[in-house]
């Protein structure tokens, strides 16, 4: 079998805001197509029109290659292999940042399309699973516009993620800081109260995850904020501090108790490992597709092991992801939860459109999935619905 070319399908929805802090309103979703006429799906949460230019982009001299001209004609089973060749061939482009992030969709539908032609779901081709499901928890991001609105949004989407059975919730807690909703710009004492609500509403036995999204401006101010809240039994807390900061991420990890989560917007295992043993986190969090693909993010995951570090994933895309990230958790004993979002939680159309038979929770648990490969069926007409905004935004941005 050998691979003949590669699609790039650049998605956007409706009402397209780039203001807006949610990478979940676009995607870029490749599917790599062989002779025999299988075809592996991948998808990765970067822009996609640079996702797609990395992608298509012909190689300018052999330590800067094109994507494609690497894959094509390649036998689509050695996926390792393939991923070598892709990150050494592209080096002086690549390395890190937007090339691994396409790398990253061009590997998920290389494992996709190796389970199935195998015939078998991708956890049993990454080694076997360790465990029958994996526990999502729910990431709860209400966008408002006042305090008082948005703490009380939080603690009902709060409350209907753990009536819809979920153990664990994430509260996006987005104060000030780079990422703040709508302009908000609230002292953090504000986050513990809202935070002490959250609690409260759930209860001692849901997990408690938070996620401030680079909000503090170093780690003095990260300890004195994170000082109130160590009584709230947080499972972590996610992205204090700019993710070059190692030193203070270190700080964190040394002096104060709430364990410390990053990691989403890393490429590579290299990175990776700089955050683990400079930055001392307790949990890591790569994203399958930005990482490298489920080929890197193992390895992290593998490195996360040796470092002592847990695996939370992040997750911020279609059930193209969900399902990737359920394969990468089947085989991670380290790994607690994925981040998960069911479609009456969303806010992103693309999320509840793009694929059908989406893994579903039960019982608070997703049962692995079964079918060959990632076992995920793109919806034609959402796809081509998407992909018609994206040409009309595209065509507004020329
Ligand atoms: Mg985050």
């Amino acid at each position: 079998m050998r691979i003949t070319h590669i699609e790039c399908h650049v998605l956007v929805q409706p009402a397209y805001d780039v203001t807006a802090a949610s990478s979940a309103q676009d995607d870029i979703v490749v599917e790599v197509h062989t002779d025999e006429g299988l075809v592996g799906v991948g998808e990765t949460d970067v822009n996609p029109w640079i996702a797609r230019a990395c992608i298509t982009a012909p190689g300018t001299h052999n330590m800067g290659l094109g994507l494609t001209e690497l894959l094509v004609g390649a036998d689509p089973l050695e996926v390792e292999g393939l991923w070598e060749r892709m990150y050494v061939g592209t080096a002086m482009n690549g390395r890190r940042g937007a090339v691994i992030n396409a790398i990253g969709a061009l590997d998920i539908a290389l494992h996709d399309l190796r389970g199935k032609a195998l015939g078998k779901p991708c956890h049993a081709l990454l080694g076997g699973a360790v465990r029958d499901h994996v526990t999502p928890y729910a990431s709860l991001q209400p966008e408002t516009s006042s305090f008082a609105e948005f703490r009380d949004s939080m603690v009902e989407w709060a409350r209907r993620a753990v009536a819809a059975g979920f153990r664990a919730v994430k509260a996006e807690v987005t104060l000030d800081g780079p990422y703040a909703h709508n302009g908000l710009r609230e002292p953090w004492e504000r986050g513990t109260e809202l935070l002490a609500a959250v609690r409260a509403a759930i209860g001692p036995g849901v997990a408690l995850l938070v996620d401030v999204q680079y909000a503090f401006p170093d780690a003095d101010t990260a300890l004195r904020v994170l000082a109130d809240w160590e009584g709230l039994d947080l499972f972590f807390v996610e992205t204090p501090l700019w993710p070059d900061d190692l030193d203070g991420y270190r700080r964190l990890a040394e002096e104060q108790p709430i364990p410390i989560a990053a990691g989403e917007w890393l490429t590579t295992r290299f990175e990776h490992l700089d955050l683990m043993r400079r930055g001392g986190i307790a949990i890591a969090q790569p994203d399958i597709g930005r990482v490298g693909g489920l080929t890197e993010a193992r390895r992290v995951c593998d490195a996360a092991a040796e470092h002592g570090v847990r695996i939370v994933p992040h997750l911020w895309k279609t059930g193209i992801s969900i399902a990737a990230a359920a394969h990468l958790a089947a085989v991670t004993p380290h790994c607690d939860y994925i981040e998960f979002l069911p479609a009456e939680l969303s806010e992103s159309g693309l999320r509840k459109d793009l694929t059908s038979d989406e893994l579903r929770m039960v019982d608070g648990v997703i049962p692995l999935p079964t079918r060959p490969g990632l076992g995920v069926e793109l919806d034609r007409d959402a796809l081509e619905a998407y992909a018609e905004e994206a040409r009309r935004v595209g065509a507004v941005l020329r």
